[in-house]
C-alpha cells in the first residue's frame, strides 16, 4: 500500500486530536504532534524543554530551524516508514518549504483540513467551561489560527494536495469522511 503520509489541519475544537488517534490506529502510522513532543520535553525538564516552555507560555512559536530539526529526526524513525500523521507542523511558510525539502521523494498523500465554522467551535469550547475559555480569548486564538494557517492551506492547494473535510457532525461521521478522502487518494 502507498504510504499514508498526511498533514492534518484544523482549528482548536475541530476534533483533530480525536480524529488523528482514530486514523493512527486504522492505518498503523504514528501521530506526530509537535505540540505533544514539545510538552514532553517540558515535562522531562531538559534544557531545551525549559526554553520551549518560555516560548509556549508566551504564546509564541519555537524557531523554525529547531522545529524542522525535530520533525526531520522524528520522520526518519522506522515507525514512520509506513507513513505518519503530522499535526501542528508546518506552522509557517518556511516550515512548509522545509518539509517539502526534507521529505524529498517521500511524497505526501494529502493535506487534510478539518473544517468547522468558527461559531460551532466557539459553542463547543464554551460548553467545556474551562476558565481560560472566555469568548474573547477563544476568538483571539481562532483569529491567530486563521492568520497563520490560511497561507499554508494555499501552499498545499497549490501542490494539489489539499482536501477539505466537513468537520460538523458526529465523531463517526467525520471519521467516515476522513476515511473516504484517504481511500480516494490511495486509489
Ligand atoms: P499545539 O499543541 O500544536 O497547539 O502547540 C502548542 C505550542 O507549541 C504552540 O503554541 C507553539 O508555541 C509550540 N509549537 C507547536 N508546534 C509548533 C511548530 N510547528 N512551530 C513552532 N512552534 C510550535
Amino acid at each position: 500500500m502507498c504510504p499514508v503520509r498526511l498533514v492534518v489541519f484544523g482549528r482548536q475544537g475541530a476534533g483533530k486530536g480525536t480524529q488523528c488517534l482514530r486514523l493512527s490506529e486504522r492505518y498503523g502510522v504514528p501521530h506526530v504532534s509537535t505540540g505533544d513532543m514539545l510538552r514532553a520535553a517540558v515535562e522531562a525538564g531538559t534544557p531545551f524543554g525549559m526554553k520551549a516552555k518560555a516560548i509556549m507560555d508566551a504564546g509564541e512559536l519555537v524557531p523554525d530551524d529547531v522545529m524542522v530539526g525535530i520533525v526531520d529526526e522524528r520522520l526518519g524513525q522506522p515507525d514512520a516508514e509506513p507513513g505518519f500523521l503530522l499535526d501542528g507542523f508546518p506552522r509557517t511558510g518556511d516550515q512548509a518549504d522545509a518539509l517539502d525539502r526534507l521529505l524529498g521523494e517521500r511524497k505526501l498523500l494529502a493535506a487534510l483540513n478539518i473544517e468547522v465554522p468558527e461559531e460551532v467551535v466557539i459553542e463547543r469550547m464554551l460548553a467545556r467551561g474551562r476558565p481560560d475559555d472566555t469568548e474573547d480569548a477563544i476568538r483571539r486564538r481562532l483569529e491567530l489560527y486563521v492568520e497563520q494557517t490560511a497561507p499554508l492551506l494555499d501552499h498545499y492547494r497549490g501542490l494539489g494536495l489539499l482536501v477539505e473535510i466537513d468537520g460538523v457532525g458526529t465523531e463517526d461521521e467525520v471519521a467516515g469522511r476522513l476515511r473516504s478522502a484517504i481511500e480516494n487518494r490511495l486509489g
